[in-house]
């Protein structure tokens, strides 16, 4: 937890009252890291409650005018304006990843050029991985973008990914969606290599599997004529032109469409909006995709929404991406 980098920040700044915010999975820390900063720094913390998935949703604007400095675990920073300072403590995993790239070197002894992907929990042991292939005679490349690490990408940015000269994609995390949208915006081979549980999965199958369910969702968009469009209140997430502009489409079209903002997105508040067949989500664009199932109603994304009103080629299909340099406000 760079519990002693924290505590110098802290009084380095002489901060009197400090933000703390965690990833659902470093929560259980909360507490221990309170009692630690308040016992040696002069500062009282307020541990902020709310769900947090990504550096799109720090406390900044909640806390504004409460604390002096907010401590943000877990993401790296994104290109956002922060409105109280904001220190990103990025919270490395621990867990070993060389033991399991023996069996990867067999999955991919037929590629000569790896491109070497990840998430901010093991962008630390990244150059190790690269030492390691290149020991074993691979070329290895690392990709970068304004909006992320080297090496990094994010469940709506994979702009370090495109236009890389590779053979194969070997992404070191847990979870498919990265790997899929590393798949489908590459049209390469992607081997995914999960630290947690040893697993090296290869992806098209299951990309194969999600493309049929998102194939389902167009095909019963395309009977709504009332749409919901959803904007994320969160500063990372907001995209409020995009919205408007998709409203202005769907109405030009003679359908109704109506906006709706919220700041967590999730099946209990679109229950109200009985009225409404479709909704069309411009916030974290993992959103339609992971809890697809939990949606009655089809949930789709913009890029989604191209194909439903017959402005791109099903053959085409993309994940949506948020480009924070240049998103719409
Ligand atoms: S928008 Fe979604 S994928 Fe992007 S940083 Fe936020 S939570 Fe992660």
């Amino acid at each position: 937890m760079d519990v002693e980098r924290v505590i110098k920040k802290i009084n380095s700044r002489d901060a009197r009252t400090v933000g703390l915010q965690f990833p659902e999975g470093l929560k259980m820390q909360a507490v221990k890291l309170a009692k630690k900063i308040e016992e040696e720094t002069n500062a009282t913390v307020i541990i902020s409650g709310d769900p947090c998935f990504g550096a799109c949703d720090v406390s900044d604007s909640k806390m504004k005018g409460i604390v002096d400095l907010v401590i943000h675990y877990g993401h790296t920073a994104l290109p956002l304006k922060y409105e109280v300072p904001v220190y990103f403590v990025e919270a490395f995993s621990n867990v070993r990843i060389k033991p399991i790239l023996n069996e990867c070197l067999e999955k991919i002894e037929d590629y000569s050029k790896i491109a070497l992907v990840t998430t901010t929990q093991h962008l630390h042991v990244l150059n190790e991985i690269k030492d390691y292939l290149e020991d074993n005679g691979k070329e290895v490349v690392l990709g970068s973008s304004k909006s992320t690490r080297k090496g990094q990408v994010l469940g709506c940015n994979f702009s370090s990914i495109k236009n890389l000269d590779a053979e194969i994609y070997l992404f070191i995390g847990s979870g498919s969606f990265h790997p899929l949208g590393i798949y489908l915006f590459t049209k390469s081979p992607v081997l995914a290599l999960d630290p947690y549980n040893g697993e090296i999965r290869e992806m098209g199958d299951f990309a194969d599997r999600i493309l049929r369910i998102r194939f389902a969702r167009i095909t019963k968009a395309k009977e709504a004529k009332k749409w919901g469009i959803i904007v994320s209140s969160k500063e990372g997430q907001y995209r409020m032109n995009l919205a408007k502009a998709i409203k202005k489409e769907l109405e030009d079209l003679n359908m109704e469409a109506y906006i709706i903002m919220v700041d967590n997105v999730n099946p209990d508040i679109l229950l109200p909006y009985m009225d409404l067949e479709a909704f069309v989500v411009t916030a974290c664009p993992r959103i339609a995709i992971d809890d697809s199932q939990m949606y009655k109603k089809p949930l789709i994304t913009p890029q989604e929404l191209e194909i439903v009103l017959n402005k791109r080629e099903w053959e085409k299909y993309q994940l949506d991406e948020i480009l924070f340099h240049e998103r719409y406000k």
